[in-house]
C-alpha cells in the first residue's frame, strides 16, 4: 500500500539523483481536495536552486551514465516492471488521484489502465523498432539510419490528467534512453509521486528520473529556461505554452507543445439520436468539462436542432454531481474554487453575450456539496461564432449550441477556431462522415465516437493546439535524434583535387 507503508503524503517530495529530498529553501503547498476542501497533503516546493540540482542529476545521468547506451531490451524490462508495479497498485493511486483532482474513481481507474497500456505500449515498440539500412548504390557503402536519445528532458504536466499526461511523457522518454526532470502541476501532485516511487523500485538508475515540484513561475520557469535542458515537453494551456516556447528560444531548446482545445461536436439530421445525444453529453461533461478534447461546441444541423437539444438538456439536468469517491456520482468537482471562479466568469460571459441558458449556469443546491467546488453543467443556445464563449477554451461543464444548414456550413464552422486538437462527428452517411472529417483541422477526429485514444496512435494538435505529438511512434520521435552513418568499407582516393 503505498498511502500506508510508503508516507506518500510526509515529505519529502524531491527526487534528485535517486534520493528523496525536502526543498532547501523549505517552501511547501498545501494540497486540497476540492470534494470537500480539506488538506491532504503538505507537498515541498522547489526553488531554482533545487531544480537546477535535479538537471545537473539528469545531466550527469546522461553524460556519465549508462541509461543512454543500455540496451533497448533492458529499458523495455524497466517499462514493463513499472506497468507491474502499476497494476499491482492500481486501486491505491486510482484514489490518490481522486482525492487529488476530484474525478469519480472509475474515471481514475480508466487513468491507470491506460497508463500501465502506455508502459506496455513503448516497452514493445522500442523493442521492435530497429535501425534502418539505406540502399546508397554503392556495394561498399553500409549507411544506416540509427536513433538516439535526445538528451535530458523537462516534462511538465496538467491537472487534469496528471498521472496519465506525465506517463505519455516519462514511457517514451525512458523507452527511448533519455533522463528526465518531471515536474506535475502544483494543484495536483500526488500521483506522480507515487508514479516516481514506483520507477525507483522498478530499478531506474539514479539521476535518470528526477522529480521537483512547485509552481510554473518558479520551478517551471528555472526548469524551462535551463540551457542544459536538451527537450521540453510541456501539455497545459496555449498561454503558457508560448511562455515556455519563447524561453526555450534564448537556446534553441526543442520544444513539444500540447495545448488547449475548443473542440466542435458536428451532428447531422440523420444521426441516430439517441447515440449522439449520449455522447455529446458525455464528450462535454466528462470530467466536468475539464478535458483538452472536451467536445464543448455543438454545431448541429437545424432541422433537429430544437429536438436534439431539448434532449440533451433533459439529460444534462439529471447529471448526478458528488464527491468522486462515492460510487452513485457520475462527475466531480472543478479542481480547485480558483478555477471554478473562471468557469463562472465564462458563465456570466455568455449571459452578457447574449446566449440562451437553458440548463445548469450555477453551484449545485445540495447544502452536503457546498463546501467542493461543484458546478451544475451547464448549456447555452443560439450561440454564434462570434462569441468569446464560442472561441475561448473555458474549461469546465459549458456546452455552447451553434446551428448549420448545409455540410459546407458545417465544415467552416467546425474549422472557424485558433485550436485544432479534436473534433467528432456523427452522421449515418459513410460518404459523408469521411468527407467531412478529411475536411476539419484537427489532430484526432473521432467519426460516430467521441473521446477515444489508444497508446498506439498519435495524439497532439493543429493550431494553437500544440506542436507535437505524443503516444504512438511519433510520440516515440519526439525523445529521440535521427543519426545517418555512412560507413565506406573500402577507403580509396576519390581524386577530386587532382
Ligand atoms: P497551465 O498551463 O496553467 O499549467 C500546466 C503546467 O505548466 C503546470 O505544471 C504549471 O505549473 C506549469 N507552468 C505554468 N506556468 C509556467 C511557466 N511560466 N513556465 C513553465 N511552466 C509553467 O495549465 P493547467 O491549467 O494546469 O492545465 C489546463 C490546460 O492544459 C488546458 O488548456 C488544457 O486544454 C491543457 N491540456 C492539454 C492536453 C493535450 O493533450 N493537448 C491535455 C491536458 C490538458
Amino acid at each position: 500500500m503505498i498511502l500506508t507503508d510508503e508516507p506518500l503524503l510526509r515529505a519529502p517530495h524531491l527526487h534528485l539523483g535517486g534520493t528523496w529530498v525536502r526543498a532547501s529553501g523549505g517552501g511547501a503547498r498545501e494540497i486540497r481536495n476540492p470534494a470537500d476542501g480539506e488538506v491532504i497533503a503538505v507537498v515541498d516546493e522547489a526553488d531554482p536552486d533545487d531544480v537546477a540540482r535535479a538537471i545537473a542529476a539528469a545531466r550527469a545521468a546522461f553524460d556519465a551514465g549508462d541509461w543512454p547506451a543500455t540496451p533497448v531490451a533492458e529499458r523495455a524490462a524497466l517499462l514493463v516492471r513499472i506497468a507491474e508495479l502499476l497494476e499491482a497498485h492500481r486501486d491505491d493511486i486510482a484514489r490518490i488521484e481522486t482525492l487529488d483532482t476530484g474525478k469519480t474513481l472509475r474515471e481514475s481507474h480508466i487513468d491507470l489502465d491506460d497508463v500501465i497500456a502506455v508502459f506496455r505500449y513503448y516497452a514493445h515498440l522500442v523493442a521492435v523498432d530497429a535501425d534502418r539500412l539505406v540502399d546508397t548504390g554503392d556495394p561498399a557503402v553500409l549507411s544506416r539510419v540509427v536513433h538516439e536519445p535526445v538528451g535530458v528532458c523537462a516534462l511538465i504536466a496538467p491537472w487534469n490528467y496528471p498521472l496519465l499526461q506525465m506517463s505519455w511523457k516519462i514511457a517514451p522518454a525512458l523507452a527511448a534512453g533519455c533522463t528526465v526532470v518531471a515536474k506535475p502541476s502544483e494543484v495536483t501532485p500526488l500521483s506522480t509521486i507515487a508514479l516516481v516511487r514506483l520507477i525507483d523500485r522498478a530499478g531506474a538508475p539514479p539521476g535518470v528520473v528526477n522529480l521537483v515540484q512547485g509552481a510554473g513561475a518558479v520551478a517551471g520557469a528555472a526548469l524551462t529556461g535551463s540551457p542544459d535542458v536538451d527537450l521540453i515537453s510541456f501539455t497545459g494551456g496555449a498561454a503558457t505554452g508560448a511562455d515556455i516556447a519563447r524561453r526555450a528560444a534564448t537556446h534553441l531548446t526543442r520544444v513539444a507543445l500540447e495545448l488547449g482545445g475548443k473542440n466542435p461536436h458536428l451532428v447531422f439530421a440523420d444521426a441516430e439520436r439517441d447515440s449522439a445525444v449520449d455522447a455529446v453529453l458525455t464528450g462535454v461533461f466528462l470530467h466536468s468539462g475539464q478535458v483538452c478534447s472536451a467536445g464543448t461546441r455543438l454545431i448541429v444541423q437545424d432541422r433537429v436542432a430544437d429536438e436534439f437539444v431539448a434532449a440533451l438538456a433533459d439529460r444534462a439536468a439529471r447529471i448526478r454531481v458528488g464527491p468522486g469517491t462515492d460510487p452513485s456520482s457520475r462527475t466531480g468537482p472543478l479542481v480547485s474554487e480558483e478555477h471554478r471562479a473562471k468557469v463562472e466568469a465564462y458563465v456570466a460571459l455568455g449571459i452578457a453575450e447574449g446566449a440562451t441558458l437553458i440548463t445548469g449556469g450555477k453551484r449545485p443546491d445540495d447544502p452536503r456539496l457546498a463546501a467542493g467546488s461543484y458546478y451544475l453543467p451547464t448549456i447555452f443556445d443560439h450561440c454564434h461564432r462570434g462569441m468569446r464563449i464560442v472561441q475561448e477554451e473555458t474549461f469546465g461543464p459549458i456546452l455552447t449550441v451553434e446551428r448549420f444548414g448545409t455540410e459546407a456550413e458545417a465544415i467552416a464552422l467546425g474549422n472557424d477556431t485558433a485550436y485544432g486538437l479534436a473534433a467528432g462527428v456523427r452522421t449515418a452517411d459513410p460518404a459523408r462522415g469521411e468527407r467531412v472529417v478529411r475536411a476539419l483541422r484537427h489532430g484526432t477526429v473521432w467519426l460516430n465516437d467521441f473521446g477515444c485514444y489508444t497508446p498506439a496512435a498519435e495524439w497532439g494538435g493543429f493550431g494553437r493546439s500544440g506542436t507535437g505529438r505524443e503516444l504512438g511512434p511519433g510520440g516515440l520521435a519526439e525523445y529521440r535524434e535521427t543519426k545517418h552513418i555512412w560507413h565506406n568499407t573500402a577507403p580509396a582516393v576519390g581524386g577530386w583535387f587532382d
